[in-house]
Order: structure tokens, then C-alpha cells, then sequence
């Protein structure tokens, strides 16, 4: 029950719904015993011989009143409880949503996507439980509960209703055995048939490949074993479910045999009236729901404490890269100098970058070159503060970047990523990601500039096909370049291109990088690549090598280096000649 305790927080900012909910929870509780009530006095009358259509009349109001008020009166508590509760789930779902965008990359590649999911849906889902029919279940099962018990032992006879409860606490056991049984297998079903949906889609997505190594046969084979493994854990959960009813019948039973065959000799011996006996075997088909109530609460409450702690912990998972209390409001500019004497990854034991240190000056182009690996993006994103804890500073404006706040950082920079990603959006509305408001004019123009405009005019509906799945499939030097259209919109005081340009062919890469010059000037822009074309008008070259600068300079510069940059450049200028049958 401590999770009710978690929860109390927001309880009591939902007071005023949960006092009203449980206070008219209760008057219903008291409702609830006119009835049985009311139909023994009428049997009795009858009994008697003392019935008039003016007392039948009565009694008649009596129960119509009640039934009429119970039904506006649950209608109300449950609008106030449930309600509350839906307003419990958006409000956690909301603080994941935040949280979830305020974490750095380091969180995600802890994380599976899928758990994240998980976490949003299924975990919310059952604290919303909790929080509804927890609190109904909690509070019901003990007011109907209590109040019928005092009602039969008091107005009744309290030898008959021990008699009558001897089998309840078996029914509230078993009902929370079930329960957990239930939960278990069905929440292993549903884990295969999540997996088989996995597998379905990746089998459907990699048909081609499956096809081409002839792999069929296999395929179906791991495809039955899987869908095999779904029926059986249904069948599992489909034994649970059906035991349950008839257990509960059988103890519901015994609880009526019990009281009519004891019953039955009171009213021989006439302790009892036959209309008490009636009003009493129908108080006791009152307590079945609430018995039953007490064991699915324990199930409730279990998984709501579980789900609320995993989601709990998930926010209190701190941001690693957050704005200082006093960060700058404004977007930086200038000069970028970095000053790093060692910078390792979080959980890393192995610095991945070495003693960088280089000024670049505002409007100036850097290019950075190196084997895979030798720490090019892990530069880059060092300046965009993905990464921190390095040994040193980096310097934007003659402030270290930390000095301004993470939004107007990246405002600032426009980041072309390696693994560039679309969404499933028309194209324009994939360029003007950052500026949704942006006119047809302004994205025409970072399109042509990114020399991706004139394929968007072939598409048969232009800036207005859909990409991604349920669209056109772009070739992946037409998604580089509308990823490029996207970061130009931002006008960004740095843009900065990560192997941006390496699937677009090499005259259409001089054609951007020239229209770039001519377009961004007094901008500052960073370029790594593979092809040392894309870099070899830039300010300043930077040769990486296991995360250290090897080599340093101007294109010219380094050429006259007998390195690894002037080895690299012959060597590719080569390939260029021969590709070109020159
Ligand atoms: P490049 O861009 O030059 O190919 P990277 O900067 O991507 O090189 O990688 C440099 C080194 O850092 C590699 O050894 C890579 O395995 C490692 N690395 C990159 N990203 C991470 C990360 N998030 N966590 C740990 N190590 C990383």
C-alpha cells in the first residue's frame, strides 16, 4: 500500500475530486443497504398476512428513491476518481516527455527505445490504475464491505453472519493467487507476441536480404517456432482465467449453503424472521464484490508500485548537460577556440581526444580530416555540449560555451548529422523543422542552396511529397541534402557538416561548398570528411590520428607536409583520374 503514500502528493492536489469521490463513495455504501433491507420487511409482511397495497406502495418509493440516487451518485464519483486519475497519467506523461527531451545522447544509448516506450505507456497505465481503481477498490471494498458486515451482524444476527464470512478470506486469497498467476502469463503472452511483431517487421523490412541469401525456409521455420511460443503462452493464460470463475462460484456457494442451511434453523427456531433470512442472503450477495474487490487490490496496487518506482527513477535520472543558474540568453557568436588537454567518454576508460588546441575565427572554414575513428564527430560534439567532463574549455565568443544557455547554443550551430533523419512529413515541412513558419521563399532558397531544389520540382507534388515510409524513398545523397536545406534554415552562425557530403557526388559537393562561400559570409563553417576536395579551400585543415592533431595548417601548408594529409590527397586525386578513365 505504500505506492498510496508515493502518490499523496498529487492526492492532495486533487483534493477536492478525491474527498468528493470517496465522500459519496460512502453514501452509496449506505444506499446500498436499504434494499435487501426493505425486501425482508416485505416478505415478512406478507408473511403476516399485514400486507396493503399502500405499504407495498411505500416500500416501493422507498427502493426507487434509493436506486435512483445510488444511480446519479455513482455517476458522480466515478467521473471524480477516474477523472482524476486520467489527469494523474498525463501528468507524469508530460514530466517523462520533458525529461525525455532535456536528456543527452549518453541517455539514449543506455536505453532501449522500446523500454522508454514501455515506460510512457504500460507503466503510466497502471499508476492511472492505481490512482482509480485502486483508491475506488481500496475504499469500497472496505466501506460496502464493513457496512454490510455491521448491517447483517447488527440488524440481523452476528452468529449467522461469522457463519456466512468463514469462506471470504479464501475468496479474497485466492481472487490476489489468481491474480498474480494471471498477470504473470499474460504479461509473458504478451511479451512473445511483442517479439513476433519484431520479428515480423524485420523479416518484412529484410525480405530482400532474406531472399537473396535463400534463407526462406529458415525464416518460416523461426517464424512458426515463434508464433508456436504466442498460442502456448495464451493457452497458459487462458488456464489461469478459466479456473478463476468456477473457483469463485464454488466459495460463493458455500458462503449461501452455509447461511440458508443455518439460516433456515434459526428461523425453525425462530431467531430469526423468514424476511430476515431473505434480507440477510442478500446482504451476503452484496459482500461477493467487495471480497473480490479486496484480492484484485493487492494485484493493483503491486504492479502500480512497481510501475510508479520505474517511472520515478526515470525522472530522477538527472540531466547530465544542463543551463547553469546565471547562462546568458543569447545566441553566441564569434570566435571558436578550443582548449582541450583530454576529453574521455562517460564510462570510458580511454581519452578520445588529446591536447586540441586551434582557434577558428568567426567567418573562417575548418576542415577536419582523419581515419574513422580518429575522433572527428566526437569533436563536434564536444562544441554542441552533448558531451562534457573534458580536461580544459571550449570557447564561443571569448565565453566558454557553458556560460550560455543550451538553447541559444544550438541556435547557433547548425548541425548536419551523419545519420541524417527525416521524418515521415512532407519534404518542406522537413526543411522548415526549425522555423514551421518559414515562407515558400525562405525554403526554396536553403533548398537551392543546398543544390537539392531541382529534385524536389521532379517529384510529382514537390515540396509537398511525403517522405519515409509511407512516401517517396530518397536516394541517400538527396536525404544529405534536404538534411543540409534543414540547418541553412536556421541561418545558423555555424554550420557545421559531418560527413555531410559524402554521398553526393564530387562536382555536386564543390557546387554546394561554393554556393555555401558565397551565400554564408561573415559565417563560420565546419566540415570533416572523407574526400579532402570538400576541405581543401578551408582556413584551417586539422589532420585527427587516434584523437590526436597530427597535422595542422592550410591546405597548402600541409601539402608541403610529407604526411598523412599530402599521401591521402595524391592517392585520392588518383582514383578521381582513374574513375574518370583519365
Ligand atoms: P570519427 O568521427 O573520426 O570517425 P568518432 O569521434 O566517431 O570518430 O569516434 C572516436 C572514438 O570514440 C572511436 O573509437 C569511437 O569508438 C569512440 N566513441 C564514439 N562515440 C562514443 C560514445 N558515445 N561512447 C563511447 N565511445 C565513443
Amino acid at each position: 500500500m505504500r505506492v498510496f503514500l508515493d502518490l499523496m502528493w498529487f492526492f492532495k492536489q486533487e483534493k477536492k475530486s478525491y474527498l468528493t469521490g470517496i465522500a459519496v463513495l460512502l453514501v452509496v455504501a449506505v444506499l446500498q443497504l436499504i434494499p435487501p433491507r426493505v425486501i425482508g420487511i416485505v416478505v415478512d409482511s406478507i408473511k403476516e398476512g399485514e400486507l396493503t397495497s399502500g405499504i407495498l406502495l411505500k416500500w416501493v418509493v422507498i427502493l426507487a428513491a434509493a436506486g435512483i440516487s445510488m444511480y446519479g451518485l455513482r455517476y458522480i464519483w466515478r467521473i471524480m476518481i477516474f477523472g482524476s486519475a486520467v489527469k494523474l497519467s498525463k501528468l507524469l506523461r508530460n514530466n517523462l516527455y520533458h525529461h525525455f527531451t532535456k536528456m543527452t545522447p549518453s541517455f539514449y544509448q543506455k536505453r532501449r527505445v522500446g523500454d522508454l516506450m514501455a515506460h510512457a505507456t504500460n507503466d503510466l497505465q497502471a499508476i492511472q490504475m492505481t490512482a482509480g481503481q485502486g483508491v475506488l477498490t481500496f475504499v469500497d471494498s472496505l466501506a460496502t464491505g464493513g457496512f454490510v458486515i455491521i448491517a447483517m451482524a447488527a440488524t440481523i444476527s452476528w452468529k449467522l453472519t461469522l457463519i456466512a464470512l468463514i469462506p471470504m478470506p479464501f475468496m479474497a486469497l485466492l481472487t490476489n493467487y489468481y491474480g498474480t498467476l494471471l498477470h504473470k502469463r499474460f504479461h509473458k503472452a504478451q511479451e512473445a507476441f511483442s517479439d513476433l511483431n519484431d520479428k515480423t517487421q524485420e523479416s518484412v523490412s529484410g525480405i530482400k536480404v532474406i531472399k537473396t541469401f535463400g534463407q526462406e525456409k529458415e525464416d518460416i521455420e523461426s517464424f512458426r517456432e515463434q508464433s508456436e511460443d504466442v498460442v502456448q503462452k495464451n493457452i497458459s493464460v487462458a488456464k489461469v482465467d478459466s479456473l478463476f470463475d468456477p473457483t469463485i462460484s464454488i466459495i460463493v456457494g458455500i458462503s449461501f449453503f452455509l447461511s440458508v442451511a443455518f439460516g433456515s434453523r434459526f428461523v425453525i427456531s425462530g431467531e430469526l424472521t423468514i424476511g430476515e433470512l431473505v434480507s440477510f442472503t442478500t446482504y451476503l450477495g452484496l459482500l461477493i464484490w467487495p471480497m473480490l474487490a479486496f484480492g484484485w487490490l493487492f494485484n493493483i496496487v503491486e504492479r502500480g508500485r512497481a510501475s510508479y518506482d520505474r517511472v520515478a527513477n526515470l525522472l530522477a535520472e538527472k540531466v547530465e548537460i544542463d543551463d547553469t543558474p546565471d547562462a546568458l540568453n543569447i545566441k553566441p557568436t564569434g570566435d571558436i577556440q578550443f582548449n582541450i588537454d583530454q576529453f574521455t567518454y562517460p564510462d570510458e576508460d580511454e581519452p578520445v581526444l588529446r591536447n586540441i588546441h586551434f582557434t577558428l575565427k568567426r567567418g573562417e572554414t575548418l576542415g577536419v580530416v582523419g581515419k574513422t575513428g580518429s575522433g572527428k564527430t566526437t569533436l563536434l560534439k564536444v562544441l554542441l555540449r552533448e558531451f562534457e567532463g573534458y580536461e580544459g574549455e571550449v570557447l564561443f565568443g571569448g565565453r566558454p560555451i557553458k556560460n550560455y544557455k543550451l538553447e541559444k547554443l544550438r541556435e547557433s550551430l547548425g548541425y548536419v548529422p551523419q545519420d541524417h533523419f527525416l521524418f515521415s512529413a512532407a519534404i518542406s515541412e522537413n526543411i522548415a523543422f526549425t522555423n514551421p513558419m518559414a515562407d515558400k521563399g525562405t525554403i526554396e532558397k536553403a533548398a537551392s542552396l543546398a543544390h537539392i531544389h531541382q529534385d524536389i520540382e521532379q517529384f510529382t507534388e514537390g515540396y509537398q511529397t511525403v517522405v519515409g515510409e509511407r512516401g517517396v524513398s530518397l536516394s541517400g545523397g538527396q536525404k544529405q541534402r534536404i538534411s543540409i536545406a534543414r540547418a541553412l534554415m536556421m541561418e545558423p552562425e555555424v554550420l557545421i557538416l559531418d560527413d555531410s557530403l559524402s554521398a553526393v557526388d564530387a562536382k555536386t559537393e564543390e557546387s554546394i561548398l561554393k554556393a555555401l562561400k558565397e551565400n554564408r559570409e561573415d559565417k563560420t563553417t565546419i566540415i570533416t570528411a572523407h574526400r579532402l576536395s570538400a576541405i581543401q579551400h578551408a582556413s584551417l585543415i586539422l589532420v585527427l590520428d587516434n584523437g590526436e592533431i597530427t597535422e595542422k595548417g592550410t591546405h597548402e601548408e600541409l601539402m608541403r607536409n610529407e604526411g598523412w594529409y599530402r599521401e591521402m590527397y595524391m592517392r585520392q586525386q588518383l582514383e578521381e583520374l582513374v574513375e574518370h578513365g583519365g
